[in-house]
C-alpha cells in the first residue's frame, strides 16, 4: 500500500501494516474503506460478499451500486451520518446488492476515520446475515402462527420453564382472571390455591413428563381473585430429554361439568336417602301387614276353633268328630281292637222347642251334653251333629261294652231335666255300629249307626239297636230301588190308580148293614204305582221315601199331577160326573219354590179349573216349617186350588197353626180308623178331630174304612167323607170309570 520507511520507526509501521493486511485478508467479515462514496480498499471477504472477482476489482466502485436502489443508499447514508458525525459507531441491518443483482441482508458497522473530518472517509464492517435473516423470518412466521393458534384456542395454554411462564395465551389469562401479559414471567404458583397444591402438582407431573408421557389431571385451581376453579389439565414436556426446556400446559375450565357431576352425586345421594326412606316406610308397612296377618291368623284360629266345636254345648262338631273318629279307627285297625260308633237322637224333641221355645230346648241339650260327656271315658268322643243328634265314638269297645254304655245312656238321657220352672222328660233312640264288623271306615259306620237308630225309632223309640245284616240288606235294597227308580219314568213303569172318595149323607138312626148307605162318589185320589219287570209291584210306601231323598220325587210328582189332571179331563170327556182329583204332594215338592207356578202351569196345560184339584199334604210336611207352609198355602189358595191335610193325627199339629193354614179338609189317618170299633181311645180321638174340624170350618174325610161298623161310626159322628176298601180299592183308570158309571146306574 505504501513504501516502507528505512527507519526503525518505519519498519515497525510496515510490520503493523503487514499484520493488518493478514488480519484483513483472513477476517471472517467484510471490511471496506470508503471515501467520498467510493470504495478505496476492501478485504477478500468483502469482495466475496458482494461478488467481486477480487478485492482489487472492487476498488474505485461507487458505494451506491451496492444497494438495492440509489434511494435506499441515500436513506441509509443520512441515517448513518447522523450517528457517525457524532463520533459514534453506526450499526444497522440493510438490504444490499451483489454484483449478480442478488439482494441480501447485511449487517453494517460503520465508523468515521476522523469524526472531525468526515471527508477522510469511513470504515465499514459488513457481515452477510442473509441466511440468518431468512431463518429469523421463518421462525417469526412460525411463532406468529403459533401465537394465532394460541390466541384463538378455546383452551388455556401456557408454556412454563422452570415453573415460570414463558408464553401464555389469552384464554389462559381470562380463565384465571388476568389481563394481557400480566402472567408473563410469573411463577405458576399464581393459579394454585396453596403452596402445597403447587408442590403436589409439581411432584405429580414430574415422572410422566420425564418419561415423555402426557400428564393429565383434574385440579382445583384458583383465579386471581382467589375463587376456585375446577380445571382439566394436560401437560407435556417440550423436550423429554431436557426438562429444563420447559413444558406446555393446556388447561380447560370444567367447573360446569364438575358442578353437574356434584349435582348428580347430590341428586344420587338424595335419591338414595329417598329410597332409604321409602324402604323404611315399606318395611313398616310390611311389618304392619305381618301384624295384621298374625291377627288374622289368630282370628282364623279362633274361627277354626268355633268351626271345630259346637257353639251351644262346647262339644266337638261334625268336622272335629270326623277327624277324631278317623284317627281312632286307624289306631283300632292297627291294634286289631274293636270300636263302636253310637248315634243318639231324642224322640219328638221338636215338641219341646215348639211348645216351650228354643231357649228351653237349648238348655235341655246343654244338660244332656254334660250327662253324655260325664258318662264316657277320656278317650271317647262325644260330638253334637246339630239339633238333637249326638254321635259317640268309643275306642276299645266291643258289643257287650257298647250295649252296657247304651243302657246307661238310656237311663241318663231319660232322667228328668230341670229347665227354669219346667221339669222335662225326653227319651232317646240310639243306633250302634261296630268296627270292623259293620264297616271299615267312619262313613260306613255312620250310615250303619244311622240305620240302626232309624230302626230303633221305627220299633217304637226309646230304645237302642245294633246294626244288623237285615238292615244291611235293607240298605242294599234302597240302593237297588233308587237306581231302578231313576229309569222308571222313562221306561213307563209308573202308572196311577184312582181310589174313589165318597161323601156321606148323614142318615141318623140307620144302622150299619154292610151297605155303603148313601155314599156318593165325589172324587178320586191319585195313587202312584210302580211295576218293575224284575222287582214286580213296589209299594209307594217303600219307593216314595227313596224318591224323596234322591230328589226323583220332583219329576215324578210333576208327572203324577199332569197325568191325574189329564185323566180327569178324559173322564169329563167320557161323560163321567164332575169329580174332584186329589193328588198327593211330597214335603220335598211342597218346599220347592216353583210349586205354585208348576201347579198353575199344569192346570193351564190340561185345561182343568183349579177348584177341581185338591192337593194332599201330610201333616208332617206342613208342620216342618209352618211359616213357609202358610205362604205356599196362601199362594195355592189364591190360585183357587184346595188343600187337604193327609194322615191327620200322626203329626203334631198345633191348633194355632192349623187355624192359619189355608186348608179345607182333614184326612183322618187310617191308624185311628182301623180300631175304631174296639178302641175307645181312637174313637175319642176321631170324635175330637171331627169336632175340632167343625169348629174350624174344615171338612173331614176318614181314610182306610174297611168295615161297615167303622163307616157307621164315622157317619154318626158327622164325618163328611170316607175312602177305603169297604167302598173301593184304588183302581186303574178304566176300572174306575166303569165303577163310577155302574154306581151312577144303580143310583138311577
Ligand atoms: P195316602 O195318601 O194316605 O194314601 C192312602 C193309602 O191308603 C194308599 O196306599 C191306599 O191304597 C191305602 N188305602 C186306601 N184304603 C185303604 C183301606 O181300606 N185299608 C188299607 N189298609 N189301606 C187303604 P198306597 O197307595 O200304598 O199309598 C201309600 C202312600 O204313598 C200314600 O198314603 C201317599 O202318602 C203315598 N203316595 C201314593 N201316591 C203318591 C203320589 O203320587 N205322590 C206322593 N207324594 N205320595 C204318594
Ligand atoms: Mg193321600
Ligand atoms: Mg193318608
Amino acid at each position: 500500500m505504501c513504501e516502507a520507511p528505512e527507519s526503525a520507526h518505519s519498519s515497525a509501521l510496515s510490520q503493523a501494516l503487514r499484520e493488518l493486511d493478514v488480519i484483513l485478508a483472513n477476517a471472517g467479515v467484510g471490511i471496506v474503506f470508503v471515501k467520498a462514496r467510493r470504495l478505496v480498499r476492501c478485504n477478500q471477504r468483502y469482495s466475496e460478499i458482494y461478488g467481486f472477482n477480487s478485492p482489487e476489482a472492487a476498488v474505485g466502485r461507487s458505494s451506491l451500486e451496492l444497494y438495492a436502489s440509489e434511494q435506499e443508499a441515500r436513506s441509509l447514508g443520512s441515517r448513518a451520518y447522523a450517528v457517525l458525525s457524532t463520533g459514534e459507531t453506526f450499526r444497522g441491518e440493510q438490504i444490499m446488492r451483489r454484483q449478480n443483482g442478488e439482494l441480501f441482508w447485511a449487517h453494517l458497522t460503520g465508523r468515521l476515520i476522523d469524526p472531525d473530518n468526515p471527508a477522510d472517509g469511513s470504515i465499514w464492517i459488513v457481515d452477510d446475515i442473509h441466511e440468518r435473516k431468512l431463518a429469523d423470518a421463518a421462525l417469526e412466521d412460525l411463532s406468529a402462527e403459533q401465537q394465532l393458534i394460541l390466541d384463538h384456542a378455546m383452551v388455556g395454554i401456557v408454556f412454563l420453564r422452570d415453573r415460570r411462564v414463558t408464553r401464555v395465551n389469552r384464554a389462559f389469562e381470562q380463565l384465571f382472571g388476568y389481563g394481557p401479559g400480566e402472567l408473563d414471567g410469573q411463577f405458576s404458583r399464581a393459579w394454585y390455591l396453596s403452596d402445597e397444591d403447587w408442590k403436589a402438582a409439581g411432584d405429580l407431573c414430574y415422572e410422566p413428563l420425564a418419561r415423555g408421557e402426557a400428564f393429565q389431571a383434574e385440579m382445583l385451581l384458583g383465579r386471581k381473585d382467589g375463587t376456585p376453579v375446577w380445571c382439566e389439565v394436560r401437560s407435556k414436556a417440550i423436550d423429554r430429554s431436557d426438562l429444563s426446556r420447559g413444558s406446555i400446559w393446556i388447561t380447560q375450565d370444567i367447573t360446569a361439568r364438575k358442578l353437574a357431576e356434584q349435582e348428580l352425586v347430590h341428586a344420587k345421594h338424595q335419591l338414595e336417602v329417598l329410597v332409604a326412606q321409602r324402604t323404611e316406610q315399606l318395611s313398616q308397612t310390611v311389618a304392619a301387614l305381618e301384624q295384621k296377618i298374625a291377627e288374622q291368623q289368630a282370628a282364623e284360629a279362633h274361627i277354626q276353633r268355633l268351626a271345630m266345636f259346637d257353639g251351644l254345648t262346647g262339644l266337638p262338631n261334625r268336622h272335629l268328630l270326623a277327624d277324631r273318629a278317623t284317627q281312632a279307627i286307624d289306631i283300632a285297625r292297627r291294634g286289631a281292637e274293636p270300636l263302636a260308633v253310637l248315634f243318639l237322637d231324642l224322640d219328638h224333641f221338636k215338641n219341646v222347642n215348639d211348645s216351650l221355645g228354643h231357649r228351653v230346648g237349648d238348655a235341655l241339650l246343654v244338660q244332656l251334653a254334660a250327662r253324655l260327656r260325664g258318662a264316657v271315658r277320656e278317650q271317647d268322643t262325644v260330638a253334637r251333629m246339630g239339633g238333637d243328634e249326638f254321635v259317640l265314638v268309643l275306642p276299645q269297645t266291643d258289643i257287650a261294652g257298647a250295649a252296657h254304655l247304651a243302657a246307661k245312656l238310656m237311663a241318663l238321657a231319660s232322667a228328668p231335666y230341670q229347665v227354669e220352672q219346667h221339669e222335662l222328660t225326653v227319651t232317646p233312640s240310639m243306633g250302634i255300629a261296630m268296627f270292623p264288623t259293620d264297616g271299615d271306615d267312619f262313613d260306613t259306620l255312620c250310615k250303619c249307626a244311622d240305620a240302626a237308630m232309624y230302626r230303633a225309632k221305627k220299633d217304637g223309640r226309646n230304645a237302642y239297636r245294633f246294626f244288623t245284616s237285615e238292615m244291611q240288606a235293607q240298605s242294599a235294597r234302597v240302593l237297588l230301588l233308587e237306581n231302578a227308580l231313576r229309569r222308571a219314568l222313562h221306561r213307563q213303569q209308573l202308572s196311577l190308580h184312582y181310589q174313589p172318595l165318597f161323601a156321606l149323607e148323614a142318615r141318623p138312626g140307620e144302622s150299619a148293614d154292610g151297605s155303603d148307605g148313601g155314599a156318593r162318589i165325589v172324587g178320586a185320589e191319585a195313587l202312584l204305582r210302580w211295576h218293575h219287570p224284575e222287582l214286580g209291584w213296589v209299594s209307594p210306601a217303600e219307593f216314595i221315601p227313596i224318591a224323596e231323598t234322591s230328589g226323583l220325587i220332583l219329576p215324578i210328582g210333576e208327572w203324577v199331577l199332569r197325568e191325574a189332571l189329564s185323566q180327569l179331563r178324559r173322564w169329563d170327556d167320557a161323560g163321567l160326573p164332575e169329580l174332584t182329583m186329589a193328588v198327593n204332594l211330597s214335603a220335598v215338592q211342597f218346599r220347592h219354590d216353583d210349586l205354585p207356578e208348576l201347579v198353575g202351569r199344569v192346570l193351564g196345560d190340561t185345561g182343568m179349573p183349579a177348584e177341581r184339584l185338591e192337593l194332599e199334604l201330610t201333616e208332617g210336611a206342613a208342620m216342618d216349617n209352618p211359616a213357609v207352609a202358610i205362604t205356599v198355602m196362601n199362594e195355592l189358595h189364591a190360585r183357587g186350588v184346595r188343600l187337604a191335610i193327609d194322615d191327620f193325627g200322626t203329626g203334631y199339629s198345633s191348633l194355632s197353626h192349623l187355624k192359619k193354614f189355608r186348608v179345607s179338609k182333614l184326612k183322618i189317618d187310617q191308624s185311628f180308623v182301623r180300631d175304631l170299633t174296639e178302641d175307645a181311645e181312637d174313637r175319642a180321638i176321631v170324635d175330637a178331630v171331627i169336632r175340632m174340624a167343625e169348629a174350624l170350618g174344615l171338612q173331614t174325610l176318614a181314610e182306610g174304612v174297611e168295615t161297615p161298623g167303622q163307616l157307621d161310626f164315622l157317619r154318626r159322628q158327622g164325618c163328611q167323607a170316607v175312602q177305603g176298601y169297604l167302598l173301593s180299592r184304588p183302581l186303574p183308570a178304566d176300572a174306575f170309570a166303569e165303577f163310577v158309571l155302574a154306581r151312577a146306574m144303580v143310583s138311577v
